[in-house]
């Protein structure tokens, strides 16, 4: 089969395609032919090393969606042929095909494509860890998703909105801020626009959001803490550098400032954001949104792409 492998850490043209062995299941595993990949910027910090050293090569990928090719001992209640979304396998997702322990897959809901079903896992389990579990969302409050247009992005407008809050967002793109609203954001702002904080401030009558979630902590932390209301909450799902804030802004409304890494989830927490995310795809309104679609020989540009301006959804690889 083909898979992408990674020999050395580096820049995205370490990705390479190449012919492997066809993996096998054994005890307890399954293995899934991969129909769909969903990229996310994590793969590209762990390609580049930037997230510590594992052994290589190796394969990467936490997101995908496909069908069940073979079944090992153990295994009950999976069959040949069964359509599944593949989350977090150790054996990484950029390939035809991958090895599963069995609690690495979910059935992939019937209404859903394979590219949505690749779209699911690290963007909603994200955007209910950092809605819910961390900011503590709740019905009737504001929510500003600074940074609406990507996976984590959309997912976040999508729960939020069917939880009740009053959902703001923001996005560089108009297509991109279009998606947004179709996906239940009430306005949408241009976060590479100078002065777009006192519009977003001005909509709300000057009162600031209750919560944010901060895709871009690096560039708006500092701008985050002079927008949101008294006795708000920033949670911090993304950052990729350092900046320079006033801590004392913390201080003018009892303010929180909270990180979160699905890594640090529980396995309690994962389930109960499992259930919320069933919930919503039970009634309707988790949708994912499949934005661009590359071919797999294309995941060195795709790792280019998925860290440039002008996210519309989620980026998907197909084999
Ligand atoms: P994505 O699909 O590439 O989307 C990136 C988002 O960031 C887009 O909405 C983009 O908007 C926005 N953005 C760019 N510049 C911004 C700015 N100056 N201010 C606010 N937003 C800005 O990536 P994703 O999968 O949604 O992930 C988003 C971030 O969360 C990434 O940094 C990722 O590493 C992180 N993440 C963290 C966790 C965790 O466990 N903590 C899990 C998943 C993802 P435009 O493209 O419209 O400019």
């Amino acid at each position: 089969m083909l898979a992408i492998r990674v020999h050395e850490f580096g820049g995205p043209e370490v990705l390479r395609l190449e012919t492997v062995t066809d993996p096998v299941a054994g005890k307890g595993q399954v293995v899934v032919r991969i129909r769909a990949i969903g990229v996310n910027p994590v793969d590209t910090y762990i390609r580049s090393g930037a997230y510590g050293t594992r052994p290589i090569p190796f394969t990467p990928g936490y997101d995908g969606a496909g069908e069940v090719e073979s079944v090992g001992p153990g295994v009950s209640g999976v069959r040949v042929g069964d359509r599944v979304v593949v989350y977090r396998p150790a054996a990484g997702t950029y390939a035809e095909k991958t090895l599963c322990e069995q609690r690495e897959i979910l059935a992939l809901p019937e209404s859903f494509t394979f590219e949505q079903g690749a779209s699911l896992g690290v963007s909603y389990f994200t955007a209910y860890t950092a809605l819910f579990q961390r900011g503590r969302a709740k019905k009737g409050e504001t929510v500003l998703v600074h940074g609406a247009t990507g996976g984590v992005g959309t997912a976040c407008v999508q729960l939020a909105h069917a939880a009740g809050l009053r959902v703001f967002g923001t996005g560089s793109t108009e297509a991109g801020r279009a998606l947004a609203r179709q996906s239940g954001a009430q306005a949408m702002f241009d976060h590479s626009r100078p002065g777009y904080t006192e519009e977003i401030r001005g909509a709300l009558g000057g009162i600031g959001p209750e919560l944010i979630i901060e895709m871009l902590a690096n560039v708006n932390l500092e701008r985050d803490l002079e927008l949101v209301g008294a006795r708000g909450r920033i949670v911090i799902v993304g950052s990729r550098g350092k900046i320079e804030i006033t801590p004392r802004l913390t201080m003018r409304g009892n303010l929180d400032v909270l990180g979160m890494s699905l890594n640090n989830s529980t396995a309690e927490e994962l389930l109960e954001a499992w259930r919320g995310i069933h919930a919503g795809i039970g009634s309707g309104h988790v949708k994912p949104v499949v934005g661009e679609i590359m071919r797999l020989d294309q995941a060195a540009a795709a790792h280019e792409r998925i860290l440039a301006p002008g996210a519309i959804g989620k980026l998907v690889l197909i084999p």
